[in-house]
């Protein structure tokens, strides 16, 4: 996989690391508009994010907005001039993404885990330029998070970034999945060319963890942060104790330290 492409050369992404921030999930037009706005208007982020089809564990609560969603993307990515990301998992999903023109796809890591779903998106993929983040798979293993990522590189598209956001664990723990930061090392030593991103929001399951988080992936040489914000987290449809406000956002990211390159 020698032809990966670096993220500081998609086309929407400059530095590194790279920030994408946005609400777990699109909830209604205004929401998504208001959110994105000040997230804007508090710091310089490459990529926002909303899911529009979200993979709930259990049924009955809010299982995305769907297909009406994207024509709001659209609105987003007129005023504000930023691309978006959001979740496949199937064929059609990616189909109706590229319709709207959602600039990156990411799939998710109950995806991550299915060869059969993994193949279902790779062909949807073939003859398409478009980049795709692939999560880890909910579980820890390291072949099924490569082999995801080889089925994807398969299907001809060059900019693929993995993220990490840590993995189910019966056990009790104060994070949401643990991190189990070997494995991320692990993958960047098999794929060296290939970017590496943090989600510290599903990591932590809770406000509090991000910022050490994302900390620690930035010590670790991560290629960037994936974190779940929102205009009124406490009240958002999905994830609610995870997400951080615009301004939370805007500190988080503003105390990080970055270690500045030897080269
Ligand atoms: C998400 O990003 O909102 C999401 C559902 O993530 P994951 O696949 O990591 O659980
Ligand atoms: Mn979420």
């Amino acid at each position: 996989m020698q032809d990966i492409q670096p993220l500081k050369n998609w086309s929407m992404i400059k530095d590194t690391p790279i920030a994408i921030a946005g609400p777990c999930s699109a909830e209604t037009e205004e929401q998504l508009l208001a959110t994105c706005r000040q997230i804007k208007e508090n710091i310089d982020v490459s990529l926002l994010r909303a899911g529009i089809w979200k993979p709930r564990t259990r049924p009955g609560s809010f299982e995305g907005i769907g297909e009406e969603g994207l024509k709001w993307f659209k609105a987003v990515k007129e005023e504000l001039n930023m691309p978006i990301t959001t979740e496949v998992a199937n064929a059609q999903h990616v189909e109706l993404a590229l319709k709207y023109g959602v600039d990156v796809l990411w799939i998710g890591a109950r995806s991550t885990v299915n060869p059969f779903t993994i193949q279902e998106i790779a062909d949807a993929l073939k003859g398409v330029d478009v980049p795709v983040i692939v999560k880890n798979p909910i579980n820890p293993d390291l072949a099924l998070w490569m082999g995801a990522i080889e089925r994807i590189y398969n299907s001809g598209i060059r900019n693929i970034a993995a993220l990490h956001r840590g993995f189910s664990s019966h056990q009790k723990s104060k994070y949401r999945n643990e991190p189990m930061w070997s494995l991320a090392i692990a993958l960047k030593s098999e794929l060296p060319n290939l970017p590496i991103l943090c989600d510290p929001s599903h990591i932590a399951g809770n406000r509090d963890l991000i910022l050490p988080i994302s900390q620690k992936a930035i010590d670790l040489d991560f290629d960037g942060l994936m974190i779940e914000t929102h205009y009124d987290p406490t009240n958002a449809w999905s994830d609610a104790a995870q997400q951080v406000t615009p301004e939370r956002l805007a500190e988080i990211l503003n105390t990080i330290k970055i270690k500045q390159s030897s080269s």
